[in-house]
């Protein structure tokens, strides 16, 4: 068993008329202390409706003032939270982390109340393939019910929290919050051989197109620079990542993969900013087999994952986003991206363009417009 840093998602589902905001607020202040006080690496985000759809910072933070500031500021205008649509939005945004971030076991821990609203059967299936596409990242989803009395809705959330290894966890008095999320802030025991195996580094072949498809091609470096993982001055087959900038030799960058890779041989993490990357799988094998010459050796260690949060997160404060409701039947603007009313299944798939997780019903991407087949 192993634990990792973790990024725990706060769905706040409740609805202030019923729920006492105040008690709910200390609750959590005191879960974020308790994670803070045992891992210093762990950051919080917070998810909330609002008329139009979901809300939430663009980036997990270290800061729980962060968190609290943006549960109190929403709260005058806080909606009953679409529960399908809030892991739609949920699991997107931590596939957008896990590009970025190394590491981390991310958490999902949704806060329910009589007021919030059922996932409609339909889009059962729905969640259940996203999920799916998640299955081989650390994603844990525990569910709190605050005094409901839905056995129907219950299993529901009981069957959707269990395929991702967590649990709903019933109170009747809101007093009892404090004492569950103590629970709660625990770290998630990690069993080695879940998620990927460690030796072999496999990812599920179901799911390898995903995450090939998410890394970045690495750049033809436009200037000739040092590289920044041997330090030779070679200046021939110099590539870039698009992310960060760095400079390397395509040769080195392919060693670095050998012990960078997620669990497949060909998609790796940055040495400096940890976006993920990609190199032809042949190429790797070349160098790998001494087919190919590697132009130096590795000199480098990576990053330290405290630093480097810490780097991010004083260079960019995160800011509250409003996304729409990418479920809602009606919401404004779908004409603009051409949705297809004849869709009768919704899958998931990442826009060839920016990578952004979007679903067949859309015609354009309605992150960068890019037309879809
Ligand atoms: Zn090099
Ligand atoms: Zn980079
Ligand atoms: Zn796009």
């Amino acid at each position: 068993m192993t634990t990792l840093s973790e990024d725990t998602l706060i769905f706040n589902a409740l609805t202030p008329e019923i729920t006492d905001m105040k008690i709910v607020y200390t609750a959590l202040e005191d879960f974020m202390k308790i994670k803070r006080e045992n891992d210093s690496s762990d950051r919080f985000n917070v998810i909330l409706f609002q008329g139009y759809g979901p809300n939430y910072l663009n980036d997990f933070t270290l800061n729980p003032e962060n968190i609290l500031m943006a549960l109190k500021s929403l709260e005058p205008t806080i909606e009953p939270a679409n529960i399908a649509s809030g892991i739609f939005v949920a699991i997107t945004f931590i596939i957008e982390v896990y590009k970025r971030i190394s590491q981390k076991a991310f958490r999902l821990i949704i806060l329910t109340d009589s007021g919030t609203l059922k996932i409609p059967e339909k889009y059962i299936p729905v969640l259940d393939n996203l999920i799916d596409m998640v299955k081989n990242m650390p994603f844990y989803i525990d569910i709190v019910r605050i005094d409901t009395d839905d056995p129907g809705e219950d299993k529901k959330l009981m069957e959707l929290a269990t395929r991702c290894y967590g649990n709903v966890h019933e109170i009747n008095d809101l007093r009892d919050l404090e004492s569950i999320l103590e629970v709660l802030a625990l770290k998630r025991e990690i069993p080695e051989e879940t998620f990927y195996d460690k030796e072999k580094k496999i990812i599920s072949k179901t799911n390898q197109a995903f995450y090939i498809n998410l890394a970045d091609d690495v750049l033809d470096a436009p200037k000739k620079e040092t590289c920044s993982i041997c330090f030779e001055t070679d200046k021939t087959d110099l590539v870039q990542c698009p992310e960060c900038d760095i400079i390397a030799h395509r040769s080195c960058l392919a060693q670095w993969a050998d012990n960078s890779n997620i669990g497949i041989l060909n998609v790796f993490r940055c040495h400096n900013c940890y976006n993920l990357l990609k190199l032809d799988r042949d190429y790797i094998n070349k160098v790998r087999y001494g087919k190919i010459m590697a132009q130096g050796n590795i000199q480098i260690e990576g990053l330290d994952l405290h630093e480097y949060q810490q780097t991010i997160e004083s260079e960019k404060t995160p800011e509250i986003v409003q996304a729409e409701d990418p479920l809602k039947e009606t919401s404004v603007g779908e004409t603009d991206f051409g949705m297809d009313e004849e869709v009768k299944e919704t899958k998931f798939f990442l826009c060839p363009n920016c990578s952004k997780m979007i679903t067949n019903r859309y015609k354009y991407c309605p992150n960068c417009g890019t037309k879809l087949k």
